[in-house]
């Protein structure tokens, strides 16, 4: 089976399995997980923070990030296709009792006047706006990449009506590779950001939490502790994570030619219609078009030639590439792809 659901699925390697085995651990809970400790120091430098909190999933981190930076009522302003809005359970509803004021865009990339627009004015009949956060890369976007400038000048805005900002960086590493901007940069405009060592990392779990402000980090792990989110010897883990930042991220730029290559295939298909300037990372997405088969009968049939994928709404179907995928692998999905689609 060729696995392009998502990045998630990737499997950690024999070498990332020896450095978990050997991990020393401890109690994390008491602060006493030395993997764990040199797991969050090595995150909060590469992010440039001060501060780094280990926590088992994206949502969890994403989820965090919000309650300690918000007030129940509090809205906060969002790409309407946000990993947050969509496939968080309505978590930041149900956890911290805020609105998501929900901005929808062609890419998942907000225009800074759109930002500004959404932002409430302080006068006693309106909410007001606790929190802005933006995802890079953005997932349902297609991978899309946050223009720096754009996030520069959403900062800003920010700033001038004095409100925090959160990046979902689940992929924001994706983003590094593809545009040499270092994660520090992008971090630097944000007071958390939130990334993901389980995606094309390869870490099989975890994901981390990083800010400058240390009085947050206190009540990051208070509310970590309340989600379920505190863990013991997570250092097994952690171990893996280190491995991943270590080893994983440069090679995420072969992902992006694996990404590239797939679209030049899928474009000569007639039926599939696919803007190849559209695949910034390792994310492609395209449609099907004047086709009787519906997108779950044809991911159906390409299941059962060994190629797996995520339909993702209307005639939109979704390939991710990841490290447990080889260019043979792109080539021959390629050929299933060819060969399903002419049918
Ligand atoms: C995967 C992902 C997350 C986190 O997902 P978990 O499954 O909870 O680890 C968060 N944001 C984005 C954009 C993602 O793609």
């Amino acid at each position: 089976m060729i696995d392009l659901r998502s990045d998630t699925v990737t499997k950690p390697s024999d070498a990332m399995r020896e450095v978990m085995a050997r991990a020393e651990v401890g109690d994390d809970v008491y602060g006493e997980d030395p993997t764990v400790n040199r797991l969050q120091e090595m995150a909060a430098g590469l992010l440039g923070k001060a501060y780094a909190l280990f926590v088992p999933s994206g949502t969890m981190a994403n989820q965090l990030s919000i309650r300690v930076q918000t007030r129940p009522g509090d809205e906060v302003i969002i790409e309407s296709r946000a990993h947050i809005v969509r496939y968080e359970q309505g978590a930041a509803a149900a956890l911290s009792g805020v609105q998501l004021h929900m901005i929808p865009t062609d890419r998942g990339i907000l225009d800074p006047t759109q930002v500004e627009v959404a932002i409430r004015p302080t006068d006693p009949h309106t909410l007001s706006t606790g929190l802005i956060c933006l995802e890079n890369t953005h997932n349902s976007g297609g991978g899309s990449i946050y223009p720096l400038a754009s996030i520069e000048r959403i900062r800003e805005i920010a700033l001038a009506h004095g409100i925090p900002m959160h990046l979902d960086g689940a992929r924001l590493f994706n983003a590094v590779v593809a545009t040499g901007v270092s994660a520090a940069e992008y971090a630097r405009h944000f007071e958390t950001v939130s990334f993901c060592l389980s995606k094309g990392l390869g870490a099989p779990v975890g994901s981390l939490v990083v800010t400058n402000d240390r009085p947050m980090v206190d009540k990051l792990r208070r509310f970590r502790r309340m989600y379920g989110g505190a863990m013991r010897q997570a250092g097994i883990l952690a171990a893996a994570g280190i491995y991943a930042l270590e080893h994983n991220i440069s090679r995420l730029k072969e992902d992006h030619e694996h990404a590239r290559r797939l679209a030049r295939l899928l474009q000569k298909i007639p039926t599939v219609s696919l803007d190849p300037d559209r695949v910034e990372t390792n994310i492609v997405m395209f449609d099907l078009v004047d086709s009787s088969r519906s997108v779950q009968e044809i991911v159906a049939s390409l299941k059962k030639e060994g190629l797996l994928l995520n339909a993702v709404g209307g005639t939109t179907i979704r390939a991710v590439t990841h490290l447990d995928v080889t260019v043979q692998d792109i080539e021959k999905a390629g050929q299933i792809f060819a060969r399903v689609l002419s049918r």
